[in-house]
């Protein structure tokens, strides 16, 4: 038996966690533990504590259950998809608490923040990685679609890097569970509302192309993405598009969060953006990371973000 199902085995209450801004991975691999803890052991207290993530991934079992507060009172902190402690936001005060934690990730910024930590940078997703550590025979079709859109969404649908022969293998072992695998694609990795699409051709529109063509950016003050979307997760997306741009080798989109707060994205064809999102004080893959920067988006790049990507391009 795995550490994970040992320390399941031998708590009564658990509380899972993930990191802030949940996206299809973080969403997904809280769940897929939330219904495999409750569908295969007896007499478990299982609490999903996590910021709301998007409606678009209300399908899954368990969603409305989840709980933004920290749960204090945990003999087990199951953390997912979360690089170090500040990623979980409020909810790191479990840390504290909790007899026991274990972190399960994927992420090479990992700093093992936890008591037993499981990770595995080479892995597409943590819902991959969590994969290996049930027992196939008990995943049911509700915990199969919630690990397959974790997959699909940190794999962007199995076209990165980080995609490997397994990563298809355990994909396929989940659709043979038996669900509508088109329709979780279409519906939560390529469709945007009507405005959330007006918005990604501002962007696109007013984008900069500079090094050469090598780097593509955007950005987004705050009264112009909230005056067309409701919830900054429908901004996701935005920053594949400006990787996809000939020519480019780095792309970045900003978007301001407050005041003299920002939200920087990083995406790269090979370059190491994980460097430069840790640099910045936030982290992630090599290809794919972020950071929240604060000051004036024009002197942040100027001095700070655009020195940063050229230094790597030319590295
Ligand atoms: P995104 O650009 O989609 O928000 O994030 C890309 C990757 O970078 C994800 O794996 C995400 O977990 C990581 N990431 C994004 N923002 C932050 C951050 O502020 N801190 C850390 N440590 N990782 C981040
Ligand atoms: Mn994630
Ligand atoms: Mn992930």
């Amino acid at each position: 038996m795995n550490k994970l199902l040992e320390l399941i085995e031998n708590a009564k209450n658990i509380a899972i966690t993930g990191h802030v801004s949940p996206d299809g991975d973080c969403t997904g691999s809280t769940l897929a533990l939330y219904n495999y803890i409750t569908e295969n052991f007896e007499g478990k207290q299982v609490r999903v504590c996590l910021e709301k993530p998007s409606m678009k991934f209300s399908y899954m079992n368990g969603f409305d259950l989840i709980s933004e507060d920290p749960f204090l009172q945990a003999d087990l902190l199951v953390s997912l998809d979360a690089s170090d402690r500040e990623r979980l936001g409020i909810r790191g005060a479990m840390l504290d608490t909790a007899k026991n934690s274990i972190c399960i990730d994927h992420h090479v910024t990992n700093t093992n923040f936890a008591k037993f930590n499981i990770v595995e940078d080479f892995r597409s997703s943590t819902c991959e990685l969590l994969y290996t550590l049930l027992d196939y025979d008990k995943i049911s079709v509700n915990t199969a679609v919630c690990l397959y859109t974790g997959i699909v969404h940190d794999s962007g649908v199995f076209k990165y890097q980080s995609t490997t022969r397994q990563t298809m293998e355990i994909a396929g072992a989940l659709i043979d569970k038996g669900f509508d695998f088109t329709k979780i694609i279409d519906d939560t990795y390529f469709k945007k509302d009507f405005n959330a699409t007006k918005l990604l051709g501002l962007v696109l529109t007013n984008a900069k192309l500079i090094f050469d063509g090598k780097c593509c950016y955007g950005l987004l003050d705050y009264d112009t993405w909230t005056g067309y979307i409701d919830d900054k997760k429908k901004m996701d997306g935005i920053i594949d598009n400006l990787r996809n741009i000939d020519g480019v080798e780095i792309a970045l989109f900003m978007y301001e969060t407050a005041k003299d707060e920002h939200k920087v994205s990083l995406r790269s064809i090979n370059a190491n953006v994980s460097s430069i999102a840790t640099a910045l004080g936030g982290g992630g893959h090599m290809r794919a990371a972020g950071a929240t920067v604060y000051g004036k988006a024009d002197e942040l790049l100027e001095n700070t973000i655009l020195p940063m990507i050229k230094k790597e391009l030319n590295g």
